[in-house]
């Protein structure tokens, strides 16, 4: 091993090999659960680094498994086995090029969205989607190959949409670039130029190459933004507003959840959080009165409105003029408002203003969280719902029992996806990556549970019923990872297809192995497992 070590020590700068115990731990572990612990974390700070250590590992048969933030929960870059290095890319972390007259820019994979986007700003400038809610830790790298929706995707659509072209390193070091760039005096421009090999590489889970740089399709910056919040008494409004504002496209986001999830979550809130982001939104927008003016608002209404409602949603839009705004959130109102009750839109304000929070590992009390999600077409969520319910319906004793909870919230991808997302809840002993992600003042806030062995494996339980749901009703998904059966039952000649471009790419099988063959059968017809498929 001693041999191997020393190989890989040579690919990368003395500081770039990491092997101590600690370190082990912490990036065998994402946001649900851990996987076994490599042999060394490497931290390659260029293209050449990145080529020459996956060159060098998968000639030492050893497994690599490539990290941005670290911000999933679906295994995706959890190794099966301990013959494995991680590879981790947070040090190529730049913005390369931002190609203001053609509206591209160029970034290493490991730069977060939010640095992405303080980039952009000072040139009014944004990418096509901007990033999840995590994009303060999270990076392009991640989202690019694990598909990711929020910022922008209510009317753009999945990360994968905001691709023009990849740089990627392949399984044996060579190097491969998609759309316009790759030739001579080219550049990465646009993507439908021949066969689309960028989209090969969206939401492949990392399993075809290492992303080593990323072109983004830019547009100009809006000038103004804002929301409406509104309340729903059951299920079938928020649902019907929600698939109106998306299939007319008229909303850039949309945020819905279960009112007891928002009180639950507001409920934590103190004065002094509620008032500083409050300034912040009021300072984001230029304008202290209006902030001001938004707090008299939530003071005379309170939080009363969830008394009633079952359900909330935030529905955000943005204008080139404050005339063209006014005019979108006319035309939002025209739409839900038949259905719903406007309420403060503290929401929009809020998440305008910090669009990149500290990434919340732990959920309210402190608990565990684990999300999950299911994206189907309008047509399917009122199913989906009812058999959701249903199987909730049959859990309740069992949920209560271990103090396990489980909460919806909603999203759009796109006008035709309905992004269904129960979350689950329960009381654990926090593993190390969630104490230090959480911001110490949130965590002196709680009381960190005793290990609750019986409530995770509840926990587990619940997941695999709830792929087995959304894989009945046909859903779609993104963050693949090893948790959602992208290859069950597809067709023969598709995954003949996988299998020859991954032969092709990653000749040796080296880079994480068993990631999108969740639910895959083999040819006896038994199914494989992560630690099978994980070499
Ligand atoms: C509090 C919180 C909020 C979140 N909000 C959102 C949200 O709003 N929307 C959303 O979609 N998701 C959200 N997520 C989930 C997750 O953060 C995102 O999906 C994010 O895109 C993951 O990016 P990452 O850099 O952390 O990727 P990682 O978790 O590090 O990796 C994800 C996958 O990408 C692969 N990968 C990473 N970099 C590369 C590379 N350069 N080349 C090849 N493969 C690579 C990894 O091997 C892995 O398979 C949230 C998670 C948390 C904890």
């Amino acid at each position: 091993m001693s041999n191997v070590l020393s190989g890989l020590r040579a690919c990368v700068a003395a500081d770039g090999v990491l092997d101590d115990a600690e370190t082990l731990g912490l990036y065998s572990q994402d946001v649900y659960r851990s996987g076994e612990q490599a042999i060394a974390v490497l931290r390659p700070a260029s293209r050449d680094e990145v080529s020459a250590v996956v060159a060098t590992a998968a000639r030492q048969g050893l497994g690599i498994y490539a990290r941005g933030g670290g911000m999933s929960y679906t295994d995706a870059y959890l190794a099966g086995s301990g013959e494995a290095i991680v590879l981790d890319l947070s040090r190529l972390d730049r913005v390369l090029h931002i190609a203001a007259e053609d509206l591209y820019a160029v970034v290493e994979p490991g730069c977060t969205w939010a640095a992405l986007d303080a980039a952009l700003a000072p040139h009014g400038l944004r990418s096509v989607f901007w990033g999840p809610m995590s994009g303060k830790v999270a990076t392009v790298g991640g989202a690019m190959s694990q598909g990711a929706v929020t910022f922008g995707s209510a009317r753009n659509g999945s990360s994968a949409g905001a691709a023009l072209g990849f740089e990627v390193v392949l399984g044996d070091g060579r190097v491969l670039r998609t759309g316009s760039d790759g030739q001579p005096g080219h550049v990465p421009f646009f993507r439908p130029y021949g066969p689309d090999f960028t989209g090969l590489f969206t939401g492949d889970a990392g399993a075809l190459g290492i992303k080593t740089a990323i072109a983004l399709q830019l547009e100009p910056r809006p000038a103004c933004g804002d929301g409406l919040s509104f309340a729903f008494a059951d299920f079938d409004g928020l649902r019907r507003a929600i698939s109106e504002v998306s299939r007319q496209g008229l909303a850039t986001e949309i945020f819905g959840a279960e009112a007891a999830l928002v009180q639950l979550m507001t409920g934590e809130q103190t004065l002094a959080d509620g008032i500083s982001a409050l300034m912040a939104a009021g300072r984001a927008q230029g304008n202290a009165w209006r902030a001001l003016r938004q707090m008299v608002r939530i003071a005379r209404h309170g939080r009363k409105f969830l008394g009633t409602a079952r359900y909330t949603a935030s529905f955000l839009t943005e204008a080139p003029d404050a005339r063209r705004l006014r005019l979108a959130l006319d035309d939002l109102r025209a739409v839900i408002g038949p259905l719903g009750l406007e309420i403060p839109n503290t929401m929009a304000a809020v998440t305008r203003a910090m669009p990149f929070p500290d990434p919340m590992l732990l959920g309210p009390e402190g608990r565990r969280l684990l999300p999950l999600h299911a994206i189907v077409p309008h047509s399917r969520v009122a199913g989906l719902h009812e058999a959701f319910s249903a199987w909730q319906g049959g859990r309740r004793e069992s949920l209560a029992a271990h103090d396990v909870l489980v909460f919806l919230v909603y999203a759009t991808c796109g006008r035709s996806g309905f992004l269904y997302e129960p979350v689950i809840y329960w009381r654990d002993s926090w593993p190390e990556l969630h104490r230090r992600s959480t911001p110490p003042e949130m965590l002196a806030r709680w009381t960190e549970a005793p290990a609750a062995p019986a409530a995770r494996a509840l926990v587990e339980q619940l997941r695999q019923e709830l792929v087995e749901l959304f894989y009945a009703h046909g859903a779609a998904h993104l963050q693949i990872g090893r948790s959602y059966p992208w290859s069950r039952g597809r067709d023969p000649a598709a995954l003949a297809l996988f299998d020859a471009i991954k032969g092709e790419l990653d000749p040796s099988g080296a880079i994480n192995p068993g990631a999108l063959m969740a639910g895959r059968e083999d040819a006896d017809g038994s199914s494989t497992d992560l630690r099978r498929q994980t070499r």
